[in-house]
């Protein structure tokens, strides 16, 4: 028989049971499956912890967004940003739904390519564009979109020796009433910087100015700056128009629409706070179609939008390793999870749900990752019921930067696994190995003795 386990007796206040003012506690909410697959077999094929993505999920978020826009006005074009997920599956996935790319670096306008995306459906953001990238973004027709005056001049330099024409856009910075601004990217609008890119775009010959964008920030919580924002940049394309006589092809207006995650020090939870796709869209297209721009020469509207996209689609399963009684009788947990690959709980109140039924009883508990670091903290404080070692949790709304920004850091990356539509698992990224890490690393002769350990 095994042992069962002890655990020191504590006397606590219980916090479940009796109703107070507004009722009985909620039941706590059990994720067992996901897209219909139980999370215990996600886990006995893949191991733990273990990223999961749904198909299901990923697309009908696009397309709600789509039709959001869609149905206000009539070009647009998403772009998927790489950056907040760029595994090749996840890619394809939005390509297929017909985003195009929106790269903010060599390495991933490199895997764009490699995704099959043509290159004149590419969108090229970022303030570190080499030389050779921007040769190769003119050749292949992208959408080139300056930065500052020293990329500028680069470009002004580099496409006098090759064909066919840069089609470049200018990132503008604005404010647009919220603060801090982000004016460290792009060109400033109200000091006239972004004018003054404009015009000598406009003059040099071999560059053709066919776009404005702006991104105004990540996790915007509200619309009505981006009705601000499109509003400059309307201005902005009907100056150019007056005094060149040349129409601005598109309006990009980045991304950066919050998910339903809930930030951390926020006094609701995201789902109920963060405005719907119908909010955003209804601000920008109103904000264009109300400007002076001539509705003949109405500029295609895109979008960049990663995080809103993806983050729902996202699924984090880990274990229970311990639990533990902190000096003051605290509960903790230590869970496999760790900052290191959830990123984001430095800046989410994330959900956590036990995956298998569990007790009612709740206590005020701390989540810590595996690692020896201090920061590694999932939760400060969750209302959690006691789950025994072994037990699985979900975490949802991962999708997001966390399978980009994640760390390797005394242990491997995990696996990441796509749900499809029929309900089929398909591993999509491989847990890492010794070999990934033996392979990058070179040990200089001098060190390569057969006995390293000194007697
Ligand atoms: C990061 C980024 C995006 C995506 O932002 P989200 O907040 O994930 O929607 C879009 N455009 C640019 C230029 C970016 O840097």
């Amino acid at each position: 028989m095994e042992k069962l386990r002890y655990e020191r007796p504590i006397i606590n206040k219980i916090k479940a049971g009796v109703p107070d003012k507004y009722g009985m506690q909620p039941k706590i909410p059990v994720k067992s499956e996901i897209d219909g697959i139980p999370v215990k077999e996600i886990v006995e094929k893949y191991g733990s912890p273990v990223f999961v993505i749904s198909e299901k999920t990923l697309r009908e978020t696009f397309q709600k967004a789509n039709r959001a826009f869609q149905s206000r006005y009539p070009k647009v074009q998403f772009a998927w940003s790489y950056k907040t997920n760029y595994l090749d599956a996840v890619c394809r996935l939005y390509h297929d739904e017909g985003s195009w790319a929106e790269v903010v670096s060599g390495f991933e306008y490199d895997k764009a390519l490699s995704n099959g995306v043509p290159g004149n459906k590419i969108i090229f953001n970022g303030p570190d564009k080499t030389d050779e990238d921007l040769k190769k973004a003119i050749e292949n027709g992208s959408f080139i979109h300056v930065d500052h005056f020293d990329e500028l001049y680069s470009l002004i330099r580099i496409s006098q020796n090759t064909t066919p024409k840069a089609k470049v856009a200018i990132r503008v910075n604005m404010d647009t009433g919220i603060y801090p601004k982000w004016d460290r990217f792009g060109f400033n609008y109200e000091n006239g910087e972004a004018w003054n890119a404009i015009n000598r775009i406009m003059l040099a010959e071999n560059l053709e100015l066919v776009g404005l964008h702006t991104h105004i920030g990540t996790y915007m919580m509200t619309a009505n700056a981006y009705a601000v924002a499109a509003s400059k940049l309307a201005e902005l394309a009907v100056r150019t128009n007056k005094k060149f006589n040349h129409s601005i092809k598109y309006i990009d207006m980045g991304g950066g629409f919050a998910s339903k995650n809930t930030l951390k020090g926020a006094y609701l939870p995201g789902k109920d706070t963060c405005p719907s796709f119908d909010d955003y869209a209804d601000a920008i297209t109103s904000a264009l179609i109300n400007s002076e721009i001539a509705p003949d020469q109405l500029p295609t509207l895109f979008l960049e939008t990663g995080r809103a996209l993806i983050d729902d689609a996202g699924y984090l399963i880990g274990s229970v390793l311990a639990n533990k009684r902190l000096s003051n009788a605290r509960r903790a947990k230590i869970l496999d999870i760790g900052v290191n690959i959830l990123f984001t709980s430095f800046w989410y109140e994330h959900e956590v749900y036990p995956a298998q039924e569990s007790s009612q009883q709740t206590e005020d508990t701390t989540l810590y990752g595996p690692l020896c670091m201090n920061i590694d903290v999932i939760r400060e404080s969750i209302q959690f019921p006691t789950l025994k070692k072994g037990d699985l949790v979900v975490i949802p709304r991962v999708g997001a930067y966390n399978m980009t920004q994640w760390m390797q850091f005394i242990t491997y990356r995990p696996n990441v696994v796509l749900i499809d539509q029929n309900k089929k698992m398909h591993l999509i990224r491989k847990q890492e190995s010794l070999k990934v890490f033996k392979e990058q690393e070179l040990v200089p002769e001098f060190l390569l003795n057969e006995k390293p350990l000194k007697a």
